[in-house]
């Protein structure tokens, strides 16, 4: 098991395994020892979950409920999107995880590593996925709860989570310190607060990165040319890189994928720091866009997405939501994937990639279909039902 953080920027690392942020204030995360030997690849089966990446992972696997049931989802080839994504296309449907997103993968090690830890009570700062995803983990694994979420929550979200019945705060004021504010207070009352970026968090959605190139490798594919990734917090974003990183060192890529990060147009600090060509992300103020989930003004892992998306020869963009309601149309009828509106942006970035030359069509690219969408209304579509008498069914057809 992995224990010591380390500064992707500056390099200083920690024993302390709660630390959250390094002193000069980026996001820490966990040293893996990336040699070939802790990967059991590419004989092992990429559809086993996250803990079947357990040497990498800085928690001990549940041996049983909710926790144990992460991860293991689909990477399908999707023919069917390519001429609209304008490159070859497979989707990582992430929506298949056991609370409809990706976030689980975060939660499960999280909860994990709580118990391994003897913390009776874990928290997140979140506007819906993260704090559901959360919550349910907590409950399967008989923790305490608690989630900040911000007060202009809409009441489907706020169903969603407490159904499991956490402790729900809204909060009236920063989101951005909202998050700072929970870290100290997660050290003060000894609550594992698993923040969008937390390590603990960041070491369990690493493993979308895992299996996507581990499924490729075991099918004797050619490591892909590119992943697109929604981005919010950065912190899936940074899972990725560091997903790819480490497989790239210990020698199993053919080639590291370019790392390309989409946001939405009305909330894109990340994609405008990247246009700009800063190496820190400033906070925006944050516009309304259909894409709820993705819009965090003030992104704690901006600069580390940035650094993912440059040093793999990535990028990160924005679209706007005409282009993401229409994407997540195409995935619906094209390839029969429901997608919340904020997963939409892969298949829209892919599309404006391709359309300024990032992408060639004979390049192969992983559009992460973040998160499902059962649990959002679904806009855009005007449900067109014809109305007849059961014994006229013979003419409808
Ligand atoms: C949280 C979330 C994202 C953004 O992930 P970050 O790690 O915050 O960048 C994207 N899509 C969905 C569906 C999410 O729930
Ligand atoms: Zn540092």
């Amino acid at each position: 098991m992995t224990t010591t953080l380390r500064c992707y920027d500056c390099g200083r690392s920690t024993a302390d395994p709660t630390a959250q942020r390094c002193a000069c204030g980026e996001p820490l995360w966990f040293d893996t020892d990336a040699s070939a030997a802790t990967f059991d690849w590419p004989a092992a089966d990429p559809r086993t979950g996250i803990w079947g990446y357990d040497a990498l992972l800085p928690a001990s696997p549940p041996p049983s409920g909710l926790g144990a049931t992460v991860g293991g989802t689909p990477l399908v080839r999707t023919p069917a999107l390519d001429a609209f994504a304008g490159v070859r296309t497979y989707l990582k449907d992430e929506g298949r995880n056991p609370t409809g997103s990706f976030k689980d993968r975060g939660s499960a090690v999280a909860v994990a590593a709580a118990l391994d830890r003897d913390v009776e009570r874990v928290g997140t700062v979140s506007h819906g996925n993260m704090a559901m995803s959360t919550a349910a983990h907590a409950a399967g694994a008989g923790l305490d709860c608690v989630v900040f979420v911000p007060d202009d929550i809409s009441a489907d979200r706020l169903r969603n989570i407490a159904q499991f019945s956490p402790r729900i705060v809204r909060v009236d004021g920063d989101y951005g310190r909202l998050y700072r504010e929970a870290l100290a207070l997660g050290r003060s009352r000894d609550i594992e607060f698993a923040n969008s970026d937390s390590p603990l968090r960041t070491a369990g959605q690493k493993t979308t990165g895992l299996e996507i190139c581990h499924a490729f490798a075991a099918a004797g594919e050619t490591t892909p040319d590119a992943i697109v990734v929604p981005v919010s917090s950065g912190g899936h974003a940074s899972a990725t890189w560091k997903a790819v990183r480490e497989l790239d060192a210990a020698g199993l890529l053919d080639r590291v994928p370019r790392l390309y990060f989409v946001q939405a147009a009305a909330c894109a600090p990340i994609a405008r720091a990247f246009e700009r060509g800063d190496d820190a992300v400033a906070p925006v103020e944050k516009g309304e866009t259909v894409a709820y989930s993705i819009a965090n003004p003030d992104p704690p892992s901006g600069a580390r997405a940035l650094a993912a998306a440059r040093e793999t020869g990535g990028a990160i963009l924005a679209v706007d939501d005409d282009e993401i309601r229409t994407a997540q149309q195409r995935l619906a009828i094209d390839a029969g994937v429901s997608v919340e509106a904020s997963s939409g942006t892969c298949l829209a970035g892919a599309r404006r990639l391709a359309e300024r030359g990032d992408l060639d069509a004979d390049e192969t690219a992983v559009l992460v279909a973040t998160g499902n969408g059962f649990k959002e209304s679904i806009g855009g579509v005007d449900p067109d039902a014809d109305l007849v008498a059961l014994a006229n069914l013979e003419a409808v057809l």
